[in-house]
């Protein structure tokens, strides 16, 4: 791993900077490297979410005291660590709630009696290959939402200034009394004039007409764990709408199709193979070969091989999600019965029914083999 950096340094201020100072650096690292605004940018997704840690600890009292104190060494061994970068999952972009909470308007508990309402899930859903399901892989998928407006760094503002709501006193709530038979009646509401933030635009960001976002389709990396199975979904925190007056952001659920294989099936973590051999390979045993998920193996099948007999190919079968384990590859084997025989091969099977004691009913009675009724075949009828 690479070197961390120093929290003062990510951020640019000084070891002396005041809240202020540090709140106003995180919001212009955060506004320039959010993914949003780079799409297919690693090295932004990094700086985005080395400034949200950084910002993590540097904004709260305590934890900026730890680091003045022990550096990095003060957060190394917490349990669990903050869970910045890729979480155990490998999905879940934990910065983006410190993001979220951060232009959400930072006093998202403070305020929270303003109307703090969390964004709504994004729903999407992506087509994978039976092979992507089942080793994995990065897909990009687009997704339209609210972002923060850039020109006005979600402020909604021109000048990127907001005033104390008159109408409220910023509170985001107004009393209104209200007269009725049982006397009077205070009940709260959220002020229709700020719409529960508290603050005002005097100057409406042309760019976004004041809102403080814009809708957008931005594209969206989403990690496809291996073992993954249709129906399934993934789920990125903090990735869907964004929540307003301090809400969190909504997730976006990424839900998962996965087409059907050429040959093989899947149940489980298992994979189902069926394969047809000859009557002579299942008499005498054969070596032959099977696909797998990773090309092509050789299965030894024995002697006298029943027509239905199951070989399992033990770990060949697609990798446990959560887990390291891998489900197995079932082989069925349908012995096939020779159609169109030509008279050598007729010749050949009844010496060779007669030297196995003779099962040929119709020889044994002196037949033709070929005399009685004719037989209809009434495949799908029912008796
Ligand atoms: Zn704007
Ligand atoms: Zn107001």
């Amino acid at each position: 791993m690479a070197e961390k950096r120093d929290y003062y340094e990510v951020l640019g201020v000084e070891k002396t900077a005041t809240d202020e100072e540090i709140k106003k650096a995180y919001r212009k690292l955060a506004m320039k490297y959010h993914p949003d605004h780079n799409p297919d940018n690693p090295e932004a997704e990094a700086k985005f979410k080395e400034a949200g840690e950084a910002y993590a600890v540097l904004s709260d009292k305590e934890k900026r005291a730890q680091y003045d104190q022990f550096g990095h060494a003060a957060f190394d061994q917490t349990a669990g660590g903050y869970g910045y970068g890729d979480s155990a999952g490998g999905f879940g972009f934990d910065v983006s709630d410190i993001f979220e909470s951060f232009f959400g308007g930072f006093g998202g508990r403070r305020s929270s009696a303003g109307g703090a309402r969390a964004g709504d899930d994004v729903r999407v859903v992506i087509d994978l290959t039976f092979e992507e399901a089942a080793f994995g892989c990065e897909k990009e998928v687009n997704v339209t939402k609210n972002v923060s407006c850039t020109a006005c760094e979600g402020t909604g503002s021109e000048s990127k200034t907001t005033t104390r709501c008159p109408n409220c006193g910023g509170r985001g709530t107004v009393n209104t009394a209200r007269q009725t038979i049982l006397g009077q009646i205070m009940s709260s509401s959220t002020c229709s004039r700020c719409n529960g933030s508290g603050k005002v635009v005097n100057d409406p960001c042309k760019a976004c007409a004041g809102r403080g976002y814009v809708r957008k389709t931005v594209k969206v990396k989403v990690r496809i764990p291996a073992g993954i199975d249709n129906g399934q979904a993934i789920s990125m925190n903090g990735m869907g709408e964004p929540g307003t007056n301090g809400g969190p952001a909504g997730n976006l659920l990424v839900s998962v199709r996965v087409r059907k294989h050429s040959v093989l099936k899947r149940d489980g973590f298992d994979v189902y193979v069926d394969k047809k051999i000859s009557f002579v390979q299942a008499s005498l045993g054969d070596t032959i070969k099977i696909p797998t998920l990773t090309g092509t193996v050789e299965l030894t099948i024995p002697e006298g091989t029943q027509s239905g007999a199951v070989f399992k190919l033990r770990g060949l079968g697609i990798q446990k999600i959560q887990s390291s384990g891998k489900g197995d590859e079932f082989v069925t084997v349908t012995v096939e019965t020779p159609k169109r025989l030509n008279s050598e091969q007729k010749e050949i099977l009844k010496r060779f029914d007669a030297a196995s004691g003779g099962t040929l009913e119709s020889a044994a009675a002196g037949g033709q083999g070929d005399s009685g009724y004719g037989g209809k075949k009434i495949f799908g009828k029912k008796k």
